[in-house]
C-alpha cells in the first residue's frame, strides 16, 4: 500500500484528499519504519459523511446481529494478535511480553465483553405506562492516544457498535499502523460500508476538525488534559455529547500493617509497566512514617531491576518512552523535582542508551505534597514517594491533586481497606493487588474525565433514551 493510501472510508482503502504523510519512527532504534497520510478536514467530512449514511441501516440492525459482528472483530484481533503486538513494540516501545499480554491480550478481552453485552443488554426498558428505549447516539467522533493504542480504539468502537452507532477513528499521530491493522481488522470483521471509518492525521488538524464537526453526535476523546477541555468546550458550545478520559496522578495508599513488600513490589511495576506511559499507574507512593525508610530502600532495589533496553528482547521489562518529545519531557520533570529538593534514590535525568528515546527508572524520596512532581502527570518511568502521618493525612495527601483516575489501597484487613478506598475521590480503586477487570467502568473524577468506558457503564455512554407513554 502507497504511504497516500491509508485512509479506511466508506468500506474501502482510500488515498487522502491531500498529499501530506506522517512519518512514524521505532522509538528504540530512532528509525523511520512507515508513513501514513495526514489527513485534513476534507477526508475527515469524507469520513462523517460515510457514517452518517450508514447510520440508519445499522441502528436498525438486531442486537444480535451487532453481536455477531463484534465476535468476529474479537476473531480477527486474535487472529492478528502476534502481528498487532509486534507492530505497538515497533511504534511505542512496549516491551513484546508486556505488548503482547496487555497492549494486544486486553483489547481482544475487551472486544469479547461488548459482543457479549450487544446480545445481552436491555435496550428496552418498561416503567408504569411507559416503554423506555436506549437508543444509538449517532456518528461517534473518537480521538485516541498513543499509550495504549489497540486497547483505546477498541474500548471506543466496540460499545459503539454494540449500541448501534457509527464511527470515524482519528488515532494518535504516533501510533497509526496499529490504527491500520485495527482497521483490517474491522474490515474482516466484515461490517456494512461506512459503519467503520479511520482517519489518519495530526491532533490539530484532523483531530480539530472531527471534534467540531456539526455532523458528529457524540466526541470520545482520551489523551492530555489540555486538549480535552478544549473538547469539552467545543462540544458544550454545539450542545453534543461528549465522553473524556484524561491524565491521572493516582496514589498507592500503603496502610500500616499491609504486606509491605508485596505493596511496594506491584506500586513500582504500575508505574514501571509500559515505562510509565499509563493514566491510572499508581506515581505516587504514600507510606506511614514508620515504613517510610523501609519502603523507599525496597522501592529503589525494585525500579533498578528495570534495566532499560531492546523492547523486541524478551528479557527486556523496560522500553524507550513513545518519542524524542516525550523524553524530553519526562528528563524535565525529573530535573525539576531534583531541583525542587526531592532526593534521586535511583534513576536520573541522564540515560545510558546512546540511541532510542529511553529514561531510567526513577525513585523520588522526600516527595512533598505540594511538589510539581507530586501533582502533574509526568507519564515517564518516574514514582514520587511520599510519607504520610496517619490515616487523615494520608487521605488529605491522596486527594491533593486535580486528578482522581484511579488508585490503590493496601491493608491486612480487606474492610479497612475499602472503607478507605470510599473515601478516595477517585473513578477506581485496586484494592491488595486486585485483578483488571474488564467489565469494571473505567474513568476519572475530578479533571480526570467525564462519562465511563467499558462494561455495560460503557455501552451506555452511547446510547441516548426515548421513553413512550401508553
Ligand atoms: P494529546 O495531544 O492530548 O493526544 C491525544 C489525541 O488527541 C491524539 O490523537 C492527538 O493527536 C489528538 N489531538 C491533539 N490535539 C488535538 C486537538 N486540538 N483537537 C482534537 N484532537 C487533538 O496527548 P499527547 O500530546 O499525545 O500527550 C501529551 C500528554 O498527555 C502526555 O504526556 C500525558 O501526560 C497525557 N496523555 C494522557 C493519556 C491518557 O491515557 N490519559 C494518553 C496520552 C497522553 P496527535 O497524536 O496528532 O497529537
Ligand atoms: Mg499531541
Amino acid at each position: 500500500m502507497k504511504a497516500r493510501d491509508g485512509m479506511y472510508i466508506g468500506g474501502r482503502w482510500c488515498p487522502a484528499r491531500g498529499t501530506d504523510t506522517i512519518v512514524v519512527v521505532n522509538p528504540a532504534t530512532e528509525q523511520v519504519i512507515g508513513e501514513v497520510p495526514a489527513g485534513t478536514a476534507e477526508d475527515v467530512d469524507d469520513a462523517v459523511r460515510a457514517a452518517r449514511a450508514a447510520f440508519p441501516g445499522w441502528a436498525a440492525t438486531r442486537p444480535a446481529e451487532r453481536s455477531v459482528r463484534i465476535a468476529a472483530l474479537r476473531d480477527a484481533l486474535a487472529e492478528h494478535k502476534d502481528e498487532l503486538a509486534a507492530t505497538m513494540t515497533a511504534e511505542m516501545g512496549a516491551p513484546i511480553g508486556f505488548a503482547r499480554n496487555v497492549q494486544a491480550g486486553v483489547p481482544i478481552r475487551v472486544a469479547a465483553s461488548f459482543a457479549e453485552l450487544a446480545a445481552t443488554y436491555a435496550f428496552e426498558e418498561r416503567t408504569g405506562n411507559s416503554r423506555v428505549f436506549l437508543e444509538p447516539v449517532g456518528v461517534v467522533g473518537a480521538i485516541t492516544p498513543w499509550n495504549y493504542p489497540l486497547h483505546m480504539m477498541v474500548a471506543k468502537v466496540a460499545p459503539a457498535l454494540a449500541a448501534g452507532c457509527t464511527v470515524v477513528l482519528k488515532p494518535a499521530e504516533n501510533t497509526p499502523l496499529t490504527a491500520q491493522l485495527f482497521a483490517r481488522c474491522v474490515e474482516e470483521a466484515a461490517l456494512p460500508d461506512g459503519v467503520f471509518n479511520l482517519v489518519t492525521g495530526l491532533g490539530p488538524v484532523a483531530g480539530e476538525a472531527l471534534a467540531t464537526h456539526q455532523d458528529v453526535d457524540l466526541v470520545s476523546f482520551t489523551g492530555s488534559t489540555a486538549v480535552g477541555k478544549r473538547i469539552g468546550a467545543v462540544a458544550g458550545g454545539a450542545v453534543k455529547r461528549v465522553a473524556l478520559e484524561l491524565g491521572g496522578k493516582s496514589a498507592n495508599v500503603i496502610l500500616p500493617g499491609a504486606d509491605l513488600a508485596a505493596a511496594v513490589k506491584v506500586g513500582v511495576a504500575s508505574v514501571m509497566n509500559n515505562s510509565g506511559q499509563t493514566c491510572y499507574a499508581w506515581t505516587r507512593m504514600l507510606v506511614h512514617t514508620d515504613q517510610y525508610d523501609e519502603a523507599v530502600e525496597l522501592a529503589g532495589k525494585a525500579a533498578a531491576r528495570y534495566v532499560p533496553g531492546d523492547p523486541t528482547d524478551r528479557e527486556n521489562r523496560l522500553g524507550p518512552v513513545v518519542s524524542a518529545k516525550q523524553q524530553a519531557r519526562v528528563r524535565g520533570y525529573i530535573n525539576t523535582g531534583i531541583e525542587e529538593g526531592a532526593r534521586v534514590v535511583v534513576g536520573g535525568a541522564e540515560t545510558s542508551q546512546p540511541t532510542g528515546y529511553y529514561v531510567e527508572p526513577t525513585v523520588f524520596a522526600d516527595v512533598t505534597p505540594g511538589m510539581t512532581i507530586a501533582q502533574e502527570e509526568i507519564f515517564g518511568p518516574v514514582i514520587s514517594i511520599l510519607r504520610y502521618q496517619d490515616e487523615e493525612d494520608a487521605l488529605r495527601i491522596a486527594n491533593g491533586t486535580v486528578y482522581g483516575l484511579g488508585g490503590a489501597v493496601w491493608s491486612r484487613d480487606e474492610s479497612e481497606a475499602v472503607a478507605f478506598a470510599r473515601r478516595m475521590d477517585t473513578g477506581q480503586v485496586d484494592i491488595n493487588g486486585g485483578a483488571f477487570n474488564p467489565l469494571a467502568p473505567f474513568g476519572g473524577y475530578k479533571q480526570s474525565g467525564v462519562g465511563r468506558e467499558l462494561g455495560t457503564h460503557g455501552l451506555s455512554e452511547y446510547l441516548q433514551t426515548k421513553s413512550l407513554q401508553l
